[in-house]
């Protein structure tokens, strides 16, 4: 077992939202505010990297390398742990040099790390040939591992000390990488965890259930597929509505790609659930600042 190291601000706080509840005619909704975990903007991988980083840092690396999307979160949060525990940071990015500086690109380069464009290459090799060349510990896409989802296990049982009857709530994320997920359910268990798919990977299913070694059967996993849409870096008009709604109902303001899915697919009812929620606000708020289509 990996002792984490310390990145975050826990237990991140729990908030009632009655007027969006009453809107999606629930009894009650909870917000778990993982934007508010504090380094770097806050976001849900923050409790991933105290894992991820460790490892690092116990191998002896002095250079951590990741991936992503040009607005990757999780590139941004990597940027911000390395700069807090004095890592060098190299990010590899998906596609041609961004024309512009924005939003979580705005960070990465704020943080000190260096930016690598990956152009049309295929991320995973340039991401291996330049660890090679630098001895760099590789961060997975998403910071996602067997290791990693350790840090959700972590966020639900704060949820079991902060939700009364945690067990007859249902707790809705995004599944991009499949951490979140994976870790949630480990606690709370595969009927209470709903996932909605944002279409980053082929086979979400498969992803989550293999990060829990065979502990749930793929088919227990509750994943909606329905608000993916064209493309994951695509803005869908349901996720366009729910930023709004979720702004004016409740004064939280989502993300493009993740959250704004996930409060879609709450608004649309696209998935089975009882009268109680808790919504994994899982972070990304910089995102919004990117997108050239907001
Ligand atoms: C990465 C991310 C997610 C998805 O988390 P995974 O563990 O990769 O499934 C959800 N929301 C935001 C804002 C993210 O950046």
């Amino acid at each position: 077992m990996i002792t984490p190291v310390s990145l975050g601000t826990w237990p991140t706080p729990v908030e009632a939202a009655p007027r969006l509840a009453a809107r999606l005619g629930l009894a009650e909704l909870w917000f778990k505010r993982d934007d508010l975990t504090g380094l770097g903007g806050g976001g849900n991988k923050i409790r991933k990297l105290e894992y991820t980083c460790a490892q690092a840092i116990a191998a002896g690396a002095t250079t951590v390398i990741t991936s992503g999307a040009p607005q990757s979160n999780h590139a941004r949060l990597t940027a911000a742990a390395s700069a807090r525990l004095g890592l060098a940071c190299v990010l590899v990015l998906a596609g041609p040099p961004a024309e512009e500086r924005r939003g979580n690109l705005l960070l990465d380069g704020l943080a000190g790390a260096e930016v690598i464009w990956g152009g049309d290459r295929p991320l995973a090799e340039v991401v291996a040939a330049e660890a090679q060349r630098r001895s760099a510990w590789v961060i997975p896409f998403g910071g996602t591992s067997s290791v990693s989802v350790q840090g959700y296990v972590t966020c639900g049982r704060e949820l079991r000390a902060q939700v009364p009857d945690i067990d007859g709530t249902d707790v809705v994320v995004a599944l991009g990488s499949g951490g979140t997920m994976a870790g949630l359910v480990r606690e709370l268990g595969a009927a209470r965890v709903v996932g909605v798919d944002v279409g980053a990977l082929p086979d979400p299913r498969a992803t989550v259930a293999g990060l829990l070694d065979g502990e749930v059967e793929p088919d227990a996993l509750r994943i909606d597929g329905s608000q993916v849409g064209a493309a994951y870096r695509t803005l869908t008009d349901g996720a366009r509505a729910a930023l709004e709604t979720t702004a004016r109902e409740a004064g939280v303001f989502l993300d493009p790609t993740y959250t704004g899915r996930a409060m879609a697919g709450l608004l649309a009812g696209s998935f089975p659930r009882g009268d109680k929620v808790v919504f994994l606000h899982s972070g990304g708020l910089p995102g919004l600042f990117g997108h050239p289509e907001l």
